[in-house]
């Protein structure tokens, strides 16, 4: 088996909702597309209930093509999932549908939400992914795509707003923040749905954290991640940038 290291690395970042890995992961997912890695954005929800101007129908699909285009600044494979937001369950059904979009993906490091962030639909997308990805490799269970070669090592990327997170590695993002600026503007019903009726910015909400974990770190700007330690997705290899 080829090892990262002689091959194109695959990045895979699953968030719950179609912004999230705009907020909590883009400027390390573009720090990784500029060394060379394939980038692979998997949004779990459609994010059909974050709006007072658009039905939920019409907002899934104006989600999915505003994640879509952010996703192409990357040039990153995209999956969208589809599930109900605000009603995503750890499911039968559910958990075999992560297996499959694994298998599909075939990461080599996968980013995702923190067990015990703030949204419901955040802790069981992290438990999904564990759970998942440790499965993805077990050849009897069966699904679209071929098992999985590995059980790949998992980076939680911070919770909103930093809130109970010690990261153990930081990526500089001084470079990349305007990147992440760009991917979460083409989030346009969010920065409208956030800022008019919720009284959040969420452009400067990403900013300080950014800043904020670049102060902790000794950059200017970073993002903060906790690698999942357990067996066998440690090791002593520095995967992210
Ligand atoms: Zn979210």
């Amino acid at each position: 088996m080829d090892g990262p290291e002689q091959r194109q690395r695959r990045v895979l970042a699953v968030g719950a909702h179609p912004d999230d890995i705009e907020i909590l992961c883009a400027g390390t997912l573009a720090r990784c597309h500029a060394r060379g890695d394939q980038i692979i954005i998997c949004v779990a929800t459609n994010g059909d209930m974050g709006s007072m101007t658009h039905m939920p129908p019409e907002l899934a699909e104006i989600r999915r093509q505003e994640a879509q285009e952010s996703a192409s600044r990357l040039e990153a494979e995209f999956y969208w999932l589809n599930f109900p937001d605000e009603f995503l369950y750890h499911d039968h059904g559910t958990r075999m549908r992560f297996i499959e979009m694994i298998r599909a993906a075939r990461p080599d490091i996968i980013l995702t939400h923190a067990p015990d962030d703030y949204h419901m639909d955040h802790r069981i997308v992290s438990e999904l992914v564990f759970v998942s990805s440790f499965i993805s490799a077990v050849p009897h269970v069966e699904t679209d795509s071929a098992v999985h070669s590995h059980i790949a090592p998992i980076y939680y990327f911070d919770t909103l707003a930093g809130v109970n997170f010690l990261p153990t590695e930081y990526v500089d993002i001084s470079e990349t923040l305007e990147k992440k600026l760009e991917m979460m503007r083409c989030h346009a019903s969010q920065l409208e749905w956030l800022g008019k009726y919720n009284g959040i910015d969420i452009l400067e909400f990403i900013a300080s954290v950014a800043r904020f974990r670049g102060l902790q770190s000794g950059v200017r700007y970073a993002e903060g991640f906790r690698r999942a330690d357990v067996w066998p997705r440690t090791g002593t290899v520095r995967h992210l940038p």
